[in-house]
């Protein structure tokens, strides 16, 4: 199968038809919860591989972009997320997962945070690094793994 702008992912094509997180049809869901999720390997990482092949410009703050000096994480905008799965691969320490369902437990506040983050809004910023903040105090645990190693420590 090919990448391109409009490639679904064959994760993306085997997600259930409801969504779990509020139970509606998946199409009608995909308005309101995240699609894939941006977490903790990210902190501090942000390393923006994903947004290099992100084929849409979802991922953000860019390193061209002022808040990206203020962020700990990257972030991807839900609605403007197409789903085709290249970001996953692209990223160095495996902190993508493919939407809400797949996500670990552990990093629930994040698919939060990801869905709040608006590029060029100072307003959303500090929410969503506010639910960071409390993620990385929620779980030194996990903090205490180097992020090359982290994802493979979440647990459902
Ligand atoms: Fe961008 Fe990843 Fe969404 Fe593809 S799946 S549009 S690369 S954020």
């Amino acid at each position: 199968m090919t990448a391109g702008p409009y490639h679904v992912s064959p994760a993306a094509l085997k997600r259930p038809y409801w969504c779990a997180a509020t139970s509606v049809p998946r199409f009608l869901c995909k308005l309101n919860v995240m699609a894939f999720v941006i977490t903790d390997p990210c902190i501090n990482t942000k390393d923006t591989a994903c947004v290099d092949v992100c084929p849409v410009d979802c991922i953000h703050p860019r390193k061209d972009e002022p808040e990206f000096e203020q962020t700990t994480i990257l972030y991807i905008h839900p609605e403007e997320c197409i789903d085709c799965g290249a970001c996953v691969p692209a990223c160095p320490v495996a902190a993508i997962y493919d939407g809400p369902d797949t996500t670990p437990k552990s990093q629930t506040s994040l698919i939060e945070a990801n869905a709040i983050f608006r590029s060029g809004e100072p307003d959303t910023l500090a929410k969503a690094e506010a639910l960071v903040s409390a993620h990385v105090a929620a779980h030194p645990e996990l903090m205490a793994i180097p992020p090359a190693d982290r994802a493979s420590a979440h647990t459902k």
